[in-house]
């Protein structure tokens, strides 16, 4: 995959290629804060192959209170959420799909992460793989 993105207000720009590590929807309860409520829709692309373009993220370590230790990178202007890093996978990048310039590129998620923060609403697309917590940590 070859993909560019951006923030709403367009001050923030990124690249990515290469093959993606997973495509999947994240119902963590940051993930949740920042969606609105929802699952996050995530793709996971290798950090060394993601830059940013133009602008330098606004960043967010928040260590508290979740399963989900990571690092969450921003425009600083709009606010914007772009991605997350994992504690416990610093190589990889997770990409909010909505970021995306041309979404289409993305398919569809293949696995459902952190389903023990999941509310009953939360529905899920046929068949696609569950994990209770995030599965490569
Ligand atoms: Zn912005
Ligand atoms: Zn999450």
């Amino acid at each position: 995959m070859d993909f560019s993105g951006g923030c709403y207000c367009g001050a923030l720009r990124y690249h990515a290629t290469g093959k993606p590590l997973f495509k999947a929807l994240c119902h963590c309860q940051h993930c949740q804060i920042f969606s609105g409520g929802m699952a996050a829709l995530l793709i996971g692309m290798p950090k060394s192959l993601f830059a940013y373009t133009q602008g330098e993220p606004a960043v967010m370590l928040n260590q508290s209170n979740s399963e989900s230790k990571a690092q969450r990178e921003f425009c600083g202007h709009c606010g914007t959420h772009i991605l997350a890093i994992a504690d416990s996978n610093p190589e990889m990048v997770s990409i909010k799909v909505g970021t995306m310039d041309d979404i289409s590129l993305y398919g569809s998620p293949e696995m459902a992460l952190q389903m023990d923060d999941s509310r009953a609403f939360h529905t899920l697309p046929e068949g696609i793989a569950q994990y209770p917590r995030w599965p490569w940590s």
